[in-house]
């Protein structure tokens, strides 16, 4: 079992769920694929998957979208997903990605021509988030912060 399933095996046992095998697929799916994926791109692998595992067992493809998506929005509740939202790829298309959750917040540099995506920690947004919970008298949980450029081979092609 990947590191991200054994975390979510020992969280679903803690609130009394079950680890599925679609769960696992889909854990070990997103682990494997890194990148921040869509959910489509994520369904994409697991239906494969889930496919050899269909012959293997003698039964009928299960997985659909919307099981991906249940499954993902559950994660995401159990704290082990996150999703953000990026304008990534050579259209700048909007999309949701999901990203397993790190021990420390990460945010985003994402490649306008060429859609790759960076992870980058940000300790400077600290103060200003307890900067703004003073004043506001709010609880601030988390920062998402993305920039939007030019990576440096694609910089290199234009320049
Ligand atoms: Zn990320
Ligand atoms: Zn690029």
């Amino acid at each position: 079992m990947s590191h991200l399933a054994k975390e979510a095996a020992i969280t679903l046992r803690s609130t009394g769920g079950r680890m599925t095998t679609q769960r696992r697929l889909i854990l070990e799916t997103l682990e494997s694929l890194g990148g921040h994926p869509t959910a489509d791109e994520v369904y994409a692998v697991v239906r494969r998957r889930d496919e050899v595992y269909a012959v293997v067992r003698r039964r009928d493809p299960r997985l659909n979208p919307s099981t991906i998506y249940r499954t993902l929005a559950w994660l995401e509740s159990a704290g082990l997903v996150s999703h953000c939202h990026l304008d990534a790829g050579p259209a700048g298309e909007h999309s949701e990605r999901y990203d397993p959750v790190t021990p420390v917040e990460h945010h985003h540099f994402v490649c306008t021509v060429c859609g790759q995506v960076r992870e980058f920690e940000a300790p400077q947004l600290e103060a200003i988030k307890a900067g703004f919970s003073t004043e506001h008298k709010v609880v601030v949980e988390k920062a998402a912060l993305t920039l939007y450029g030019q990576c440096t081979a694609c910089k290199d092609t234009r320049s």
